[in-house]
């Protein structure tokens, strides 16, 4: 992996592509862990007192309304915020070579929501060849610290990147994602995985690729009840995916060895926090029941036999973790991995939420932030933005 500290910056004109795609409400940000997590990479690059030109994505842009609402001003406020410096910010998209003509070396400049170029033609998602090319010939070496856009074939990574050879690297939060989930190319066994979450149709292509590698295949959550249904078990009004019970099938009867499910539940009548619910073995379920987390018996059975595991990957909730007391059976194995010291790396999304709303994100070896990059990575598919720097 090319990293930033393989690339020679000293008094370059540095292309970075951050993920700065941060809610905003009525223009304020909301939320700016993304910009505070991109500091690392910045404050590297400012200290090598080179030009600096970042490029983000912000939201979507179909039509000309959209415009105002993505346009990434409030971004370079809050970064000159952050960084207590100025931040240059141009409004447009193109015409910059003027703007980085009269830059000082040191000198930050944030460049117009890179989607602005998707009103006409999705230049950007699109990854025209002449809006890469323009973009990189603005500079002399290209960073990619966009984890969450990697799977994406774009302008802004792809395209840049692909006029960049010898000369682009990742930054230190694309180095800090890779670095962990290269962990699970040659993981230390055993090596089991953790699923839930809602939809089994999401995940068959996760299943397919990590199922063949790991020693144990522990799955929970809304969708361990169609696996359920398709060992012919009565799973009431559980969460079902009625077109991936084959597909169950065929996992159940090729990995019956590795499969560890639910043996009970915390079952209610409703989809609400506000009914009390029973526990139930997973065999005594009635049609008007519905299973919203794993019962006392089965966080038992998972605890023990993920306590053997040297690496766990884990991909969704063990429940409806959204309600508080639905949330009891990811809580009780998250703490389980944690207590025994074990290496987990949270791959993406709704667990990664689970875990910070137990406090326990920050206490797993690693929390995955790209939901589709990572999801796509465990998939096992090469992601563009990878490829074309590596
Ligand atoms: P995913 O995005 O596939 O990881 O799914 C996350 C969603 O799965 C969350 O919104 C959870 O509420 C939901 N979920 C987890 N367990 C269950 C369950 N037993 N029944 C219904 N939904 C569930």
């Amino acid at each position: 992996m090319k990293t930033l500290k393989d690339l020679n910056i000293e008094n370059k004109k540095v292309l970075l592509r951050c993920d700065f795609n941060v809610p905003l409400k009525d223009g304020e940000i909301t939320d700016d862990t993304r910009i505070v997590s991109s500091l690392k990479t910045i404050k590297y690059i400012m200290d090598k007192n080179a030009k600096l030109i970042i490029f983000s994505h912000l939201g979507r842009v179909k039509e000309e309304a959209d415009l105002e609402a993505n346009n990434l001003l409030p971004v370079a406020k809050r970064l000159e915020e952050l960084l207590g410096k100025e931040v240059i910010f141009s409004e447009t998209t193109r015409g910059l070579e003027e703007k980085i003509d009269n830059m000082n070396y040191g000198d930050i400049l944030l460049v117009q929501n890179t989607r602005y170029e998707d009103l006409d033609g999705k230049k950007e998602s699109g990854n025209d060849p002449e809006l890469g090319a323009y973009w990189a010939s603005l500079g002399d070496v290209f960073v990619n610290d966009a984890f969450g856009t990697l799977h994406r074939a774009h302008a802004s990574n792809v395209g840049i990147a692909s006029h960049m050879e010898g000369k682009s690297c990742f930054g230190f939060l694309v180095e800090e994602e890779l670095t962990a989930l290269q962990v699970l190319d040659n993981p230390e066994r055993p090596f089991m995985v953790v699923l839930g979450g809602a939809k089994v149709a999401d995940k068959i292509g996760l299943i397919d690729n990590l199922a063949k590698k790991a020693d144990k295949i522990i799955i929970g959550g809304g969708m361990s009840y169609t696996f359920l249904k398709a060992m012919d078990k009565n799973i009431g009004k559980s969460l079902l995916d009625e077109e991936s019970i084959d597909f169950c099938k065929e996992v159940l009867s090729k990995y019956n060895d590795k499969i560890v499910l639910p043996i009970d539940a915390a079952v209610t009548n409703e989809y609400t926090e506000d009914e009390e619910y029973r526990v139930k073995d997973i065999d005594d379920l009635t049609d008007d029941e519905m299973g919203l987390d794993i019962g006392p018996k089965t966080v038992e059975l998972f605890n023990n036999t993920l306590s053997e595991a040297k690496t766990v990957i884990w991909n969704g909730p063990l429940g409806v973790y959204e309600f508080e007391k639905y949330r009891k059976g990811t809580e009780e194995v998250l703490l389980g991995l944690v207590d025994n010291n074990i290496k987990t790396i949270l791959g993406g999304g709704d667990v990664v939420a689970a875990a910070s709303a137990c406090n326990l994100k920050d206490k797993v070896y690693h929390a995955c932030t790209g939901g589709g990059a990572t999801l796509e990575y465990l998939e096992g598919k090469v992601l563009p933005g990878i490829d074309c720097i590596k």
